[in-house]
């Protein structure tokens, strides 16, 4: 059976021979565990992993998997074929692995939506904040895989890191502050927001008292007189 294998764990660099089929002899440059998301018949889907899994580089991406040394284990595994189906039983339990006929080979059902477990958040960091529009477009040959974007959904990182909007300077003990009431007020004029205010205002309007600090805050509708 042939099959895409993931990424190793408890690998160690192992070099031996490995005889083929037309006894030419190709060498193994490790081994170690690897964990499939098998694919039963009836659609479950189960972490699987396969223990002693040699990697050979000259095989390329493929990928095989022996029943010889799956009944080596002596685990009561058992073989069934049905039509274009085989499968691996263990003990009377569903199958543990299920391969399909394609081609010359029974290929491992293995589960290749595995971009769909991550959630939109986690691939939106993952990508470095791209904007949803940005995903969405064909940027990504495979950006149909992802989740779809959450409704209302927004970013944290992203409004606070690309707002436009900074911290003022704060004043300094040095600067002269007015000793008289209202001598200076200082005035300042903050939107148009993309979000209106419970009372519908988009603007609002701050003046600030030099000498008291006193603040006066009023929420405007629009920046013109009338
Ligand atoms: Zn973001």
């Amino acid at each position: 059976m042939t099959s895409n294998l993931g990424l190793f764990r408890n690998f160690k660099t192992i070099k031996g021979p490995v005889r083929l089929g037309d006894d030419s002899v190709i060498e193994t440059c490790g081994c170690g565990t690897v964990m499939i998301l098998a694919k039963t018949s009836l659609r479950h889907v189960s972490s699987r992993y396969l223990e002693r899994v040699l990697w050979v580089p000259s095989l390329g991406s493929c990928s095989l998997l022996s029943w010889r040394a799956i009944v080596s284990l002596e685990k009561g595994f058992s073989l069934a074929s049905s039509g274009k189906d085989m499968y691996i039983f263990r003990e009377n339990k569903p199958e543990v692995i299920w391969g399909k006929l394609d081609g010359q080979d029974y290929v491992v059902q293995e589960e290749k939506e595995s971009a769909k477990k991550m959630t939109y958040e986690q691939w939106h960091e993952a990508l470095g904040h791209p904007s949803p529009d940005y995903l969405k477009s064909n940027n990504y040959s495979d950006a149909t895989n992802l989740p779809k974007v959450p409704q209302d959904w927004q970013c944290e990182i992203c409004i606070t890191s690309k707002s436009t909007k900074r911290k003022p300077t704060s004043t300094t003990d040095t600067e002269t502050r007015s000793e008289t009431l209202f001598e200076l007020i200082h005035f300042d004029l903050s939107g148009n927001f993309p979000q209106p205010s419970f009372g519908k205002s988009n603007y609002y309007v701050t003046f600030i008292d030099d000498c008291t600090r006193y603040a006066w805050i009023y929420p405007i509708h629009a920046k013109s007189t009338r």
